[in-house]
């Protein structure tokens, strides 16, 4: 009956006995608290009979809380030194397999070939290290295989910008790039002192699910995705003057965007933040239709 890893008696024994010092380059800070790990568990909605992927095991705090519901856990870890303390502090579960990889360089899509895992529910949940958090998730989202929903701890300010509406600050090409294919909420807010070491910024549990119409209405995925790297090029700038440096300064294209933005219910003062995912897809059509 040891200590959950988590418990910060435990995590400081695990830390003094291995002499192990957190790693700030590798986005190393372990959470310490049991609340909290129960709580990203239970938004992954874990069954016995589905797959956890982990990134970043860390020592193992969540690894283990995975393992006690999941059928199975593989975790990805970076670091070489945190190896042979995963097999330490994860030896009574049979349930987990541990990878010396960085998951940047992972095909997963092959990796469940592998594993034998094809057609199970899948779930990703992570503690992510900050220093990746967008390429990581960006690569999750868009692999061949559709992991059911992914439970990813991040900094909160990327947190706000992946679930932003339309009129807010931080909705940009990223809440848009992520919400064309998921649905997204925020679960909590988690303070720094969940962490040893503390963390600079406070962070967030974002809960991912994948919709089942996921990017419909985008015809021309390429197309669209210039679409909004144009119109959020200039913030602060209007849309329309984004479009008019993508496509032309012209009287004739000024005309043209004019009778797309009518079309699509978008004012002809509008800035990017202000417009729809629904409406960007329409413009997308109308513009790719009107500029060929
Ligand atoms: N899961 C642990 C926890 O919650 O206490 C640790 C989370 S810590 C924020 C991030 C972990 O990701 C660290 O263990 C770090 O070594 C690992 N990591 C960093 N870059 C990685 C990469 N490219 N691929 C896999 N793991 C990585």
């Amino acid at each position: 009956n040891r200590l959950s890893i988590s418990d910060p008696i435990r995590t400081n024994d695990i830390l003094r006995k291995y002499k192990l010092r957190a790693k700030k380059s590798l986005g190393q800070n372990f959470l310490t608290s049991e609340k909290v790990l129960n709580d990203i568990v239970d938004a992954s909605q874990l069954k016995p009979d589905e797959i956890a992927i982990e990134i970043g095991p860390g020592i193992g705090a969540l690894t283990e809380k995975l393992a006690q519901v999941a059928e199975k856990v593989f975790a990805f870890e970076i670091d070489d030194n945190l190896i042979p303390i995963l097999v330490d502090t994860l030896s009574d579960y049979d349930n987990i397999e541990v990878f010396n990889e960085d998951i940047l360089n992972v095909d997963l899509d092959q990796f469940v070939k592998d594993h034998g895992i094809e057609g199970k529910t899948i779930k990703v949940v992570a503690n992510l290290p900050y220093y990746i958090t967008t390429p990581i998730m960006l690569n999750l989202i868009n692999s061949d295989y559709p992991f059911q929903s992914l439970v990813l701890m991040m900094q909160k300010e990327v947190a706000e910008r992946i679930t932003a509406d339309p009129g807010h600050r931080q909705y940009g090409s990223l809440t848009i790039g992520v919400q064309t294919l998921m649905k997204t909420r925020i679960d909590r807010i988690v303070g720094k002192n969940s962490f040893v070491p503390r963390p600079k910024v406070d962070s967030a549990v974002v809960v991912l699910e994948r919709l089942e119409n996921a990017g419909e209405g985008i015809d021309d995925p390429k197309y669209f995705n210039k679409l909004i790297r144009s119109s959020f090029a200039q913030k602060r700038k209007s849309l329309m003057n984004n479009l008019l440096n993508w496509k032309g300064r012209t009287d004739e294209n000024r005309a043209k965007i004019t009778q797309v933005f009518e079309d699509c219910g978008v004012a002809d003062n509008a800035r990017a933040e202000q417009v729809s995912i629904d409406q960007f897809k329409q413009m997308a059509i109308d513009l790719a239709a009107k500029f060929d």
